[in-house]
């Protein structure tokens, strides 16, 4: 088994093309980032950036068109885990898992939440003996905080935050090394919301997880990410350590979302930068540096060359300007 700081995922040039009726429409371009075990990465983005094909191209939920994500299991081998055949993948896919956005929808309303929850173990271990398959289940449900008695009732006698316990216990119940968060929490209240991001940290520690935790909203992603990956048209634009990222962001998307955090304070006025115009149509991105079109900083230069991903200030940044822009980021002091 991977020690704890030990990069266990590495994506690589991962790209996701959609193709109807001849419009190829890039989703996901030429992503690549590392992750540790341990750590939680968040990707952050409006919506339609990618973040969500991203996160399933990397559980294969759906296929990559290119590029490798190299898995380092728990035995310790290494696998490129987009290339895995049926065979090879059974064992592997219970080590990578998904947490999904939507606790209604994600949660077969006909099946009760013992036979939910128990679901991948009946896939995986078709023999194990239903008494100590409902032993486990029990165990789950006690960690994720849900009221063992109530396993035999449907999804539709919870509320959304105990519907999201019950999807994270599914996730949870094969021991897996990495969980892929996709906006796991953008469904529920803000006060559930903060119980169940508490409730994935604890279960961090105690289960010694890695955390993929694609989110829009900028200050969950801050309160439970090590490392933060900003989005936009389907490009990483800004990769770093997300207290450095927060505070002192250096590409002007970053600036604009981080400009767009409400503070809990109704004396502080933030001054909003507004991003002008509408998020490009993938299927026919601008020319140059794909922010150009609501970009505040943008040049002739950032019109017709397309910024690579390059090392600034201790993270990796696209834009052109990065090294002489200073930006304005989270204010700390405000919170
Ligand atoms: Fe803005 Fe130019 Fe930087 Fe793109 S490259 S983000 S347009 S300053």
């Amino acid at each position: 088994m991977a020690d704890k700081g030990e990069v266990i995922l590495k994506v690589k040039n991962v790209s996701k093309v959609f193709s109807s009726k001849g419009i190829n429409v890039r989703a996901v371009t030429n992503v690549s980032f590392d992750v540790k075990k341990g750590e939680t990465i968040g990707i952050v983005g409006e919506s339609g950036c990618g973040k969500t094909t991203l996160g399933r191209c990397i559980v294969r939920a759906i296929e990559a068109s290119e590029g490798e994500v190299l898995y380092k299991t728990l035995e310790g081998r290494e696998v490129n885990f987009l290339t895995l055949d049926k065979k090879q993948m059974k064992p592997i896919r219970k080590e990578i898992q998904m947490i999904f956005q939507d606790p209604y929808s994600s949660l077969d309303p006909r099946m009760t939440v013992l036979d939910i929850v128990a679901e991948p173990i009946r896939a995986n271990y078709p023999k194990m003996p239903k008494k100590e398959r409902e032993e486990l289940v029990k165990d789950i449900a006690e960690k994720v905080g849900l009221n063992t008695t109530y396993l035999m009732r449907y999804p539709h006698a919870f509320s959304g935050g105990q519907r999201q316990r019950i999807g994270i216990a599914r996730a949870l119940i094969l021991k897996p090394q990495v969980i892929v968060c996709d906006e796991a929490v953008s469904a529920l209240d803000v006060s559930i919301q903060a119980q169940i991001i508490n409730l994935l940290k604890d279960l961090q520690r105690e289960m010694d997880l890695t955390y993929i935790f694609i989110s829009h909203d900028l200050s969950v992603v801050e309160h439970i990410s090590d490392k933060v990956g900003v989005m936009y048209l389907g490009r990483m634009v800004e990769f770093g350590e997300t207290e450095k990222l927060f505070s002192s962001p250096r590409h002007p998307y970053t600036e604009a979302l981080l400009s767009a955090v409400p503070v809990a304070d109704p004396d502080v006025k933030m001054e909003r930068i507004p991003l002008q115009g509408e998020i490009p149509n993938p299927a026919n991105p601008p020319s140059g540096c794909y922010f150009h079109t609501r970009c505040r900083y943008c040049t002739k230069k950032c019109t017709e060359v397309a910024p690579e991903l390059t090392e600034v200030d201790g993270r990796m940044v696209a834009c052109h300007r990065a090294e002489e822009l200073s930006l304005r980021g989270f204010d700390y002091s405000k919170m």
